[in-house]
Formats: structure tokens, sequence, C-alpha cells
């Protein structure tokens, strides 16, 4: 029996976590959870699952619990840290949106335990950091974005990523595939949020239309894979059938295929390196229609031009541009920016930020400060 800590259970990758956790009671136990404010998705875990520990970041979403049962209920940085070290604990789901993530993350690098990481931009933020701390204390970390996941799938039992010509990361297109420049500054939230193939939290959505989500993807597959910018491409596949693929030497190309359903990648990393049985929709070849490709259009969606920039830079750029990203999508969604304001912006700040060769975390934690500054004034 593994027992998982579930960091963002009430999310829409926790709720997936949740589901294959159900679905493989003998040999998975759910022992803690972390959430920030959403009490009445966590009542509903709290009902089906029972976690011993629950870790709540919002200190009042905390207060309104806490009395209930003290030895269950956690808050701040160290009692986290407390509950991530704990002996009992096996594997750590990084499943937290946004930067908040690089906390968790970083804690989680250090203990020599399998981490599954959905939260990209605590790679993109600190790659380095995390992937060296990892490394240092055998701590085995699976990526469960299901492009990253592809790529870990397609690399498993080969020798050696010498081999490896490029891997290509594809990508749906996202709502807004065949856009114009024109019709892209008048978008709606409403219409961001409306991914044609994935159901996922707003923040991701968001980067989605943008494909600053595919430009955070090179990032983290740069530091995942140990991957040369210039091995990475992206293609346009709508269908979100393929979910990544990679070319070897001799021309041979692997892919992985399946529905889009993150259950997929969550289950195989959980369980790894099995492919346990599930009870989920299967892809039926004769039904899912043509497989198609086209490149991604760089002028209609910058961001990617933003990410492979940020890989020249290295040092801070990635953090910079992650930390820009978050505040520009929270501003869209907040109706005070327009859809092709995210992309400006960021950019501004990944070319003006104070740039640092070689980050430590309390660098990368101040950045923030300077970023929300400057995005507030400009
Ligand atoms: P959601 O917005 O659905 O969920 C986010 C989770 O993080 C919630 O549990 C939320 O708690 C918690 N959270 C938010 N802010 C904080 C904070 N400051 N401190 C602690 N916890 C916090 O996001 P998703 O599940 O869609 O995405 C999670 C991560 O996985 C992201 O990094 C995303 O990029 C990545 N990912 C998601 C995919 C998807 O299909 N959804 C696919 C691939 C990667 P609360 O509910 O209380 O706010
Ligand atoms: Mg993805």
């Amino acid at each position: 029996m593994k027992n998982v800590l579930l960091l963002g259970a009430t999310g829409s990758i926790g709720k997936s976590v949740l589901s294959v956790i159900s679905q493989n009671k003998e040999s998975l136990n759910l022992i803690g959870i972390s959430f920030n404010k959403n009490v009445s998705r966590y009542q509903e875990i709290l009902e089906k699952h029972s976690p011993d520990y629950v870790y709540i970041e919002d200190h009042d979403s905390f207060k309104s619990l806490c009395s209930k049962d003290k030895e269950r209920y956690l808050n701040g940085d160290e009692e986290l840290e407390r509950l991530i070290n704990r002996d009992d604990v096996d594997i750590i789901v990084c499943a937290t949106s946004g930067f908040a993530g690089l906390k968790t993350a970083y804690i989680a690098s250090k203990t020599g335990k399998k981490i599954l990481l959905a939260n990209k931009e605590s790679i993109v933020a600190g790659g380095d950091l995390i992937l060296s701390l990892a490394k240092a204390n055998n701590t085995k970390i699976i990526p469960i974005d299901s492009e990253h996941n592809a790529i870990f799938q397609c690399l498993s039992g080969e020798k050696s990523t010498e081999d490896v010509k490029s891997i290509t990361i594809t990508a749906s297109g996202g709502p807004f595939i065949n856009a114009s420049i024109q019709e892209l500054q008048h978008v709606t939230v409403e219409d961001a949020l409306n991914h044609p193939n994935w159901k996922m939290g707003k923040k991701i959505s968001i980067d989605s239309a943008t494909m600053m989500n595919k430009g955070l993807e090179v990032i983290e597959a740069f530091w995942l894979f140990k991957m040369n910018p210039s091995k990475i491409e992206i293609i346009v596949h709508p269908q979100s059938i393929i979910h990544s693929m990679v070319q070897f030497k001799d021309g041979s190309i692997k892919a992985q295929l399946g529905v889009p359903d993150m259950k997929i990648p969550i289950q195989y990393a959980l369980t790894y390196p099995r492919h346990l049985s599930s009870n989920w929709e299967r892809l039926d070849f004769f039904k899912c229609g043509d497989l198609t490709f086209q490149e991604p259009d760089f002028e209609r969606f910058p961001s990617i031009s933003l990410a492979f920039r940020a890989l020249d830079l290295l040092g801070t750029a990635g953090t910079a541009l992650n930390l820009a990203n978050d505040i520009t999508v929270g501003l869209f969604l907040n109706e005070q920016i327009l859809f092709t304001d995210i992309p400006r912006i960021n950019e501004v700040i990944l070319e003006e930020h104070p740039w640092i060769e070689n980050p430590t975390l309390e660098d990368i934690t101040n950045l923030e400060e300077w970023v929300k500054e400057k995005i507030y004034n400009l």
C-alpha cells in the first residue's frame, strides 16, 4: 500500500487523482491533501475520502475548520513542510495551480520520495533548483502533464537520450485556433475558458487559449528531459489524440496516444512502471476521425516565442515570464486587460526584469514583488 499526499486536491487535476485512487484502493491510500480556500469542495472530499491530514493555505478557511479537529487541520509553511516530510507519505502529487506550486515542489524535491508533477509553473520558475535538489536527494519526478508524461513513456526503456533527435510536443491549438489577430483582441473570458478538448482549471485554460501553456511546456520539457531547445518542436494537432512524440536519430518515431483524459497519465505515474487496468473510455480508431497536424502560428500566438526567448536567456528569465503570466492571466480573468495584452505585458517583464544568472529560492521569491509592482504601474 502506498500513501498519497495530494496537494491541490480541490482542483481539476485533484479530482482526477481522487478518482484514480478510488479505483486502486487495494494499492493506494489518500493520507493527506491540501487546498487554498474551496471549503465546499473540500467537504465533499472529506465525506468520500476522509484524509488524515488537511493542509489549508488560506488562513481564514483554516480557522473556519480547525476547531473541529486540531490533529487533522494544518496551516503555515512549517506545518506544510512537516506534512510533506512525514515518514508515512510515500507519493506526493504536486497539483497546486500557478506560482504557489513552487514552494511545495521545492520542499518535495528534497524528500527522496516519488513526486507526481502537474504544476509546470514550478519547473518553469525554478527548474534548475528543483531538478538539482531532486537529483541530489534521489527524488523521482514523474510528470503528469499529458505531453511530458507521453514523452516520459516514449523514452521509457531507451538506453540514452543521446539517441534522441527531437521531441515533438503536440498542442490542441485551443479555442482560438482559427481566430485572426483582430478577433483575438476582443475575445471574452467565457470564450477563452471554453477549451475544445480538455476540462481544466481556469488558469491553465487561459494559458491554452494564449498558447502560453505550450510555451510553459517547452520550458518544462527543457528541464525535465535535459533537452536542447533546438530539439524541441511544437505541432498543432487539434484532436489531442497524440499526446506527444519522440524522434530518434535513425528516423524512428515513438508516440503516445489515447483519449484526452488526465486519469491515464495520472494512473500510470501513480502505479509506475505498471499499466494497470482501468474502466475509462478507450480510443476507438474507427470513430476518432482523422488526425491532422499544422504548424503553430508564432505571430498570432507570440507566447510560444517568449518561451524560447526565456530559454535563450535562462537564469531568472523563466521565473519572470511565469510570474508575469500568472498576474496577467489573473488580470484578464478579472476583465482588467485584453486577451492580447497578456503576451504583450509578459514580454515587457521578460525583457526588463533584473536578471540573475543562478537564482536561489529567495531570489525567485523576491522577484515576485518586483514583477507585481512593475505590472501594476505599467
Ligand atoms: P485548479 O485551478 O483546478 O486547482 C488548483 C488547486 O490548487 C486547487 O486545489 C486550489 O485550491 C489550489 N491552490 C490554488 N492556489 C493555491 C495557493 N496559493 N496555495 C495552495 N493551494 C492553492 O487547477 P488545475 O487542477 O487545472 O491545475 C493544477 C496544476 O496542474 C497547474 O499547474 C496546471 O498547469 C497543471 N496541469 C493541469 C492540467 C489539467 O488538465 N487541469 C493538465 C496539465 C497540467 P482552491 O480550490 O481552494 O483554490
Ligand atoms: Mg499539457
